[in-house]
């Protein structure tokens, strides 16, 4: 097998011995998983009848992740022209649109491209190491500590440190093999590394990661075979859902916060789930900052930042250089989107006239126990309705959670069941993985399209519940 050097044109290097792509003479279907860009190239090529399916909502995949270190936005013409082929050659694109083997073959098609790219593997002798994330996650936002250990320097960690190390963090490049970024063109990696030393970067070629304690107290074998000690990293950051958003499972943030405090880390929470279904006190589960969507409690679109004022005046904000560098409008971009801001008010206070009290914040807490009381015993209902239903399974703790109800039925896509709810009943369920992809992953739902979900508000009542269990039995018997 010849490597494959350029994502743009495969051909790249070997024009001579590679014949080009000829037409099909006779187009046959064919179903290509993956766009990027070897999916996209695939589809385009040789005239068949192709339609391409997607797990996220846009093509070019990891070349989105490449087009993000400096000096590489240029990457993204490459998937963009990819598409563009694509689309040109009458591919049909079906984005969010992950594929299991029910899927494809619902497609009938006579061949399958199988184009889903690679997976980052973090090695095993991480696993201790607080906040060891992939290199790809950083790229795709995920916040890093004020000193990162990047472990590896090949092309992709030598540009993760780049990006770093221009947002301001202390950055160490530990590589086994005596270069960096060995695997890149030769001009440009002249150029990076250029770059990465005046930045400042802690190159360490040569040196052999030994292991990593649960201290994060790094050792390496240096290039000249002496163990070598090596804290170059952190953890500041400990970022934890409150409620999962597919399962309903209630986390114990205040346990959590607790363990933060002990490590000196601040505490994150996504509170998007809980919003709806409890009444949220951030001093009592010890946030520092707390994140959620008025949307979900009956308010408009906008988004929800609570951030502990110490953390607020402290961070460093990235701001045009009119915005003012104090809170709140160092996180704000101009003019805010007042008519949203103005749908959180009613949305607390039709909450609040759900309960009793002399204050607002009384009738609040009182608002969403009745709230949790009536879902509850709805979802109840359902709980019981459902646990005896053959190839039913129910996925819960055994814990506190929210009133949603995720379930699988063998044999059928989640996205099949919620059209027949919807179809011959009249119930809206979502299908997916709600943005739980670890879990759906872990519990192995990825492959068949994720879960059923179900949900309740305060205004459901017993006969939709009731309703809901026999439409699921009668789904279910076929
Ligand atoms: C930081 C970084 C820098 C890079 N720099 C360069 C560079 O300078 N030059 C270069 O040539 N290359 C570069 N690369 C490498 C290049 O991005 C990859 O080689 C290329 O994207 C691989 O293409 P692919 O189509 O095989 O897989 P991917 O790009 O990984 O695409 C796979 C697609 O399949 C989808 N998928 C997965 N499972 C399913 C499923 N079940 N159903 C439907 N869809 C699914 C994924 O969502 C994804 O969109 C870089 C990569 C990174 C991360």
């Amino acid at each position: 097998m010849i490597p494959i050097t350029c994502a743009l044109n495969p051909l790249s290097g070997r024009e001579a011995s590679m014949p080009a792509v000829p037409k099909a003479e006779t187009p046959r279907r064919v179903a290509v998983v993956g766009a990027g860009p070897a999916g996209l190239m695939a589809a385009a090529e040789r005239g068949h009848e192709v339609i391409l399916l997607e797990r996220s909502d846009r093509h070019g995949g990891q070349i989105n992740l490449a087009a993000v270190p400096p000096h590489k936005d240029n990457l993204r013409f490459i998937s963009d022209y990819l598409y563009r082929k694509a689309q040109r050659a009458g591919v049909a694109f079906r984005f969010s649109c992950g594929a299991t083997p029910e899927s494809v073959r619902e497609l009938s098609p006579d061949a399958v491209i199988v184009a889903t790219g690679s997976l980052p593997v973090i090695p095993r002798f991480c696993a201790s190491a607080a906040g060891a994330v992939p290199a790809q996650d950083i790229l795709s936002g995920a916040e890093a500590g004020e000193n990162v250990l990047v472990l590896g320097g090949g092309l992709i960690g030598c540009e993760t440190a780049e990006y770093l190390a221009t947002r301001g963090r202390s950055v160490t490049v530990v590589e086994m093999l005596p270069q960096l970024a060995k695997d890149m063109e030769w001009c440009a990696r002249v150029l990076l590394l250029r770059r990465m030393a005046s930045l400042g970067i802690n190159l360490r070629p040569g040196n052999e990661i030994l292991s990593i304690g649960a201290d994060n107290a790094v050792t390496v074998r240096n290039e000249k075979g002496r163990e070598d000690p090596l804290s170059c990293f952190d953890t500041l950051v400990v970022a934890v859902g409150y409620a999962s958003n597919a399962v309903g499972t209630i986390n114990d943030v205040a346990r959590i916060s607790r363990r933060c405090r002990e490590v000196g880390a601040l505490l994150s929470v996504d509170a998007v789930h809980i919003a709806p279904h409890k009444a949220i006190d951030m001093d009592a589960i010890g946030a520092d900052m707390l994140f959620c969507s008025a949307y979900k409690f009956f308010g408009g679109h906008i988004g929800i930042a609570a951030v502990r004022k110490s953390v607020f005046e402290a961070l460093d904000t990235y701001r045009l250089h009119p915005a003012p560098s104090t809170a709140p409008g160092k996180l704000e971009t101009g003019t805010q989107s007042h008519e949203a801001i103005a749908s959180i008010v009613p949305a607390v206070d039709f909450i609040a006239g759900l309960g009793t009290g002399s204050t607002r914040r009384e009738r609040l807490v009182s608002g969403f126990e009745r709230i949790e009381r009536h879902e509850n015993g709805l979802a109840d209902i359902i709980r019981q309705g459902l646990a005896d239903v053959p190839n039913l399974k129910l996925y819960q703790s055994e814990g506190p959670k929210t009133a949603t109800v995720a379930f699988t039925l063998e044999g059928r896509q989640p996205g099949d069941v919620c059209r027949k709810l919807c179809d011959r009943y009249g119930i809206f369920a979502a299908d997916g993985d709600y943005y739980a992809e670890t879990l759906a992953h872990r519990v192995g739902v990825d492959r068949i399209g994720g879960w059923v979900r179900v949900g309740f508000a305060p205004y459901n009542t017993e006969e939709e519940a009731e309703l809901l269990v026999r439409a699921v039995r009668e789904i279910a018997a076929g």
